[in-house]
């Protein structure tokens, strides 16, 4: 709000004004009061519904850290009067906060919604693209654990797949190759999966 005169007091201009006493807000397009005010009353009038409700929901563990960190921010922005900060990206005035890191619930970044959906949405696809990585380096390390234990016939039987279906004569020339060994890595990967898949009838 950017208000640099003081309103002015004249009945003739006055705006229409919520019902509820002390509440300064312009009332809904239909109805007495304010958007606020009414949420406000229908709460009241519905604890215990609004309790039953809250007994139920359960949060994921990332769901619970942005509830948290957001109590502990709107609590604090409130008790000690701070402004909001204009959108990070556009300069927009109607701003959402967006914490980079949950545990530091009073460091936010201002954005207005559209920026902060477009950022969360950026984060997503970056940890999308890690949990990859994560997911390959495990298999990696599954194989230099796992490998030197596997029977020696097995061991042959996925050289051997490996040897037949690449196309790169110098990978089948080369098993100490990173390539060859890549493919192994796979090869062994997909032994693990169908060791998985299969019920462990024969022990
Ligand atoms: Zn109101
Ligand atoms: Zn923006």
């Amino acid at each position: 709000m950017t208000t640099t005169k003081s309103s002015t007091k004249s009945p003739t201009d006055a705006k229409p004004r919520c019902a509820t006493p002390n509440c300064e807000r312009a009332p809904r397009k239909r109805g007495r009061t304010c958007g606020r005010c009414a949420t406000r009353a229908w709460r009241k009038n519905n604890r215990s519904e609004l309790a039953a409700r809250e007994r139920t929901r359960t949060f994921t563990p990332e769901q619970a850290a942005l509830r948290r960190a957001s109590a502990i921010f709107f609590t604090d922005l409130r008790r000690r009067k701070l402004t909001r900060q204009p959108c990070e990206e556009c300069g927009r005035a109607d701003v959402v906060p967006h914490w980079r890191d949950l545990t530091q619930p009073l460091q936010v970044v201002w954005y207005c919604r559209v920026h902060r959906a477009n950022e969360r949405e950026r984060l997503a696809e970056a940890a999308k693209a890690t949990a990859k990585v994560v997911a390959w380096k495990t298999l990696g390390e599954r194989f230099a654990a796992e490998w030197p234990q596997l029977a020696p016939d097995v061991q042959a039987r996925l050289r051997a797949e490996v040897e037949r279906s690449s196309t790169f004569a110098i990978v089948r020339a080369n098993p100490e190759s990173p390539l060859y060994r890549q493919q192994l890595v796979a090869a062994f990967g997909r032994y693990c999966a169908s060791l998985e898949a299969t019920p462990s009838s024969t022990g």
